[in-house]
């Protein structure tokens, strides 16, 4: 029998089970999954999932959405914003939208549009603004530091890769996907991108601009290549 609960906006799927103990673990798609014994109180299991709140939330973290390819955009789905997970909602409204509420990422579609293509169109939208909005608090400072000009940035969903850029043209391409890790990923993407304009390749001329400006990269480069993207 399975059962889904609710904790602080997470999903849990509970099944009774033939165990000794009450089990808890993420999946490799993020959801959460409780297996309990049959006689064993709801209340208890509550109890357990909540003193494993941070562990469930870290774990999630981790894994992140390097199984984006399998997301079904439905109810309960785990999906990620500025590196936090969050329960997907679906809300049938004649306004099309998304709204950021505590733990739940809600998608407002009407029924007629009601479709997995729909929802993931709206939700990488949201993402493509979530970038743009972060990168206009952040980009003046960079091109200030770096004293690069104003380059013309385009953001948009790749498959590739992270960012790229033309540097004769000024022209950067940033990756939507990016809304979905910590901040500095973003920024550390920016930046590589902007070191361009002065450096072609990524040798020690390039490292160096990149330790001055950022001197935790490394950590978010090694964030962004688990999930098997570069920035070009
Ligand atoms: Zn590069």
């Amino acid at each position: 029998m399975n059962t889904i609960i609710y904790i602080e906006n997470l999903a849990i799927n509970v099944q009774r089970k033939r165990v000794k103990n009450i089990n808890l673990s993420v999946k490799k798609d993020g959801q959460i999954a409780v297996s309990m014994p049959y006689r064993c109180a709801m209340a208890t299991v509550e109890n357990f999932v909540k003193s494993r709140l941070s562990w469930i939330r870290q774990t999630q973290e981790k894994i992140n959405s390097i199984v984006s390819y399998q997301l079904k955009y439905e109810n309960n789905e785990t999906h990620f914003l500025w590196g936090k997970p969050y329960c997907l909602l679906i809300e049938i409204s004649n306004k099309i939208g998304v709204e950021i509420k505590e733990n739940q990422i809600i998608i407002r579609l009407p029924e007629k549009n009601n479709n997995a293509e729909n929802r993931q169109y709206i939700l990488d939208n949201f993402y493509a603004g979530s970038v743009k909005n972060q990168l206009s608090l952040i980009l003046e400072k960079w091109i200030t530091q770096m004293k690069t000009p104003q380059p013309k940035i385009c953001i948009r969903k790749m498959k590739t890769r992270w960012g790229s850029c033309t540097p004769n043209k000024k022209s950067i391409r940033i990756n939507s996907e990016l809304a979905k890790y910590p901040p500095e990923c973003l920024q550390y993407v920016l930046l590589h991108e902007l070191a361009h304009f002065f450096v072609k390749g990524h040798g020690d001329d390039f490292i160096a601009i990149i330790d001055k400006n950022m001197p935790n990269w490394q950590k978010y480069k090694e964030m962004l290549d688990n999930h098997n993207f570069q920035a070009a």
